[in-house]
């Protein structure tokens, strides 16, 4: 739920908390050469770094992260697993 000082800063899209001392280590990788039609679903605040995004594709899913330009990505899963992997960054708990 948004508070008083949310509404005092122009909204701006979705942003991860940040991680807590002990998270879960995503492990990130170089992005996948799938010639597949990859549908982002949700994403994370554009002008903050890095933007993460939610991507759905071929039945899997995955998390995207660019930073400057940069991008990695986590395992493509089942999208069960991928959702499980997004709620926990949000909260910081991944990373
Ligand atoms: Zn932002």
């Amino acid at each position: 739920m948004s508070g008083a000082s949310d509404l005092l800063e122009e909204y701006h899209g979705l942003h991860m908390a940040p991680a807590q001392e002990v998270h879960e280590q995503i492990a990130w990788a170089n992005p996948a050469a799938r010639c597949v039609r990859v549908r982002v679903r949700e994403h994370t605040c554009s002008r903050c770094a890095p933007c993460y995004e939610f991507c759905v594709a071929g039945g899997l899913a995955f998390v995207r992260r660019s930073v400057k330009g940069v991008i990695h990505e986590t395992a493509w899963t089942m999208t069960a697993e991928a959702e499980r992997v997004w709620a926990a960054m949000l909260r910081g708990e991944a990373r």
